[in-house]
């Protein structure tokens, strides 16, 4: 049993090193492919008498349509046909992944929030891109329409809005300006600074993480996690189930399971869990019901939203409805069948959306398809703030990496890079907006 679980750790281990050769190769193809074509090609788009300038709208400008963006505007004919107008609420890129360790150390706050830049689109000749701060409320068949009620229209869509949670941190931070998001998360550090006994509700990533973050920052408080499932992190592997539930408890977390936490009986001092058991609680931090933001399209595609709240696609990423072809789907949005969404199954699909679009603008059928992959499915997961694991896993058997962590920002800086910003220099919004 032990040899045979050795030979199938040394199989996935070779798989997940042919897939990220194959993921490197891929990245290489595509910046040698968009270098050439802008050495090629105008570095202005031309102001065309020839034909119309057609829109290539993009809803929302986080992992899923930021990317989408760029590589649309890398990739769309070069000859003033079409351009790509970026829709989005946010002053900056949120950094989810920094939320929860923001939520409790001081002084890093501002990491979380990355400027838009032009840099990012260094590739696109200029004029290419149009940015837009404002959230859209709904899809027509031709545009989408603005909170500010205007209305603008589309050739191509693309919905990458994500999804939002009722309760905000740590997984959003439910403001869309930098400056009050870092007012938000400061206070939430104060709240946890001046409680002695915390509760956290929700065994996914964002709760363990919280949970285990304040427990090691705040050794002398009480922590307590509370999950409903049988076991935290219970989407993902046995292996790191266990080693999760041994990463918090080691620090001292207590962590319960199977029960549920009525977060309206927070009174200040006491919480209830759904079976009665009542535990002291001065602080209850809430790290569950992240849900699809698919509203947008709940009038014109009712048909097309999942009873999950996702928007159903075909393998090409386009939305589930013979209505609509030109709307493309991508990100924690789509109905992927994805058991833990995450960034780099949300660059993926945005890398599907926009070759499509590429090839759609060209009369060509949209032949790329996306289906999920367990490498992607990889999670590094931080177990306090000087540890972490990373975990793959197929379904069968399952890789575990421990890591030792000596950088309280989890090296936010290379986020900052990756989406060329300079770390950690606050140069506002997007130029023009
Ligand atoms: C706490 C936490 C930690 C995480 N850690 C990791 C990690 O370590 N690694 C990893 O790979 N993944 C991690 N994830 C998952 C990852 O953040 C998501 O998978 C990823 O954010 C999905 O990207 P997205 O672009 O689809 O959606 P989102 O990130 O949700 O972004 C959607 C964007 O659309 C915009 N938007 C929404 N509605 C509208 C509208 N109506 N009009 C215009 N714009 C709109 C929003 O403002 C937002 O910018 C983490 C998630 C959380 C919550």
């Amino acid at each position: 049993m032990a040899t045979l679980k050795r030979i199938q750790k040394a199989s996935l281990f070779a798989r997940l090193a042919a897939y990220a050769l194959r993921a490197s190769f891929s990245v290489l193809r595509r910046v040698l492919s968009t270098k050439v074509a802008a050495l090629t090609a105008p570095s202005v788009i031309p102001s065309s008498s020839h034909f119309q300038t057609r829109n290539v709208v993009v809803v929302g400008a986080a992992y899923a349509g930021y990317f989408a963006a760029r590589i649309l505007a890398a990739s769309l004919p070069r000859d003033g046909r079409y351009r790509v107008i970026v829709i989005e609420p946010n002053s900056h890129f949120n950094f989810t992944w920094m939320l929860p360790r923001f939520s409790v150390i001081e002084g890093h706050e501002h990491k979380a929030f990355i400027p838009y830049t032009s840099a990012f689109f260094s590739q696109a000749p200029r004029g290419m891109v149009q940015w837009i701060r404002g959230r859209v409320t709904s899809v027509r068949r031709q545009s989408v329409v603005l909170c500010s009620g205007q209305e603008i229209p589309y050739e191509f869509l693309v919905i990458a809005t994500g999804s939002a949670v009722a309760n905000g941190l740590p997984s959003r931070v439910g403001v869309e300006d930098r400056n009050e998001g870092i007012e938000v998360l400061r206070e939430m550090q104060t709240r946890i600074k001046a409680a002695t006994r915390l509760v956290v509700a929700g065994g996914g990533a964002a709760g363990v993480e919280l949970a285990s973050d304040a427990k090691s920052h705040y050794p002398d408080k009480s922590v307590t996690l509370v999950h409903s499932r049988h076991a935290v992190m219970h989407r993902f592997g046995p292996e790191l189930q266990r080693t999760a539930t041994d990463g918090l408890r080691r620090l001292g977390v207590e962590v319960i399971v199977g029960e549920r936490v009525d977060p309206k009986s927070a009174d200040g001092k006491f919480i209830t869990l759904a079976s009665g058991r009542k535990i002291e609680c001065d602080c209850f931090i809430n790290c569950t019901g992240q849900t699809p933001a698919s509203d947008l399209i709940a009038d014109i595609a009712p048909g097309a939203i999942a009873p999950s709240g996702h928007i159903r696609v075909k393998p090409s990423m386009q939305i589930d409805d013979e209505c609509l072809p030109n709307v493309y789907v991508c990100g924690d949005v789509a109905d992927t069948k994805a058991a833990n969404p995450n960034s780099r199954i949300a660059g993926r699909q945005a890398e599907v959306v926009a070759d499509n679009i590429v090839l759609a603008a060209s009369g060509k059928t949209p032949s790329y398809t996306y289906e999920v992959n367990w490498a992607d499915e990889g999670v590094k997961l931080s177990l306090g703030l000087d540890r972490s694991v990373s975990e793959f896993w197929d379904g069968k058997s399952e890789l575990l990496l421990s890591h030792r962590e000596d950088d309280l920002t989890m090296m936010s800086g290379r986020a900052w890079q990756a989406l060329s910003a300079k770390p950690f220099e606050d140069t506002g919004l997007y130029p023009g907006t």
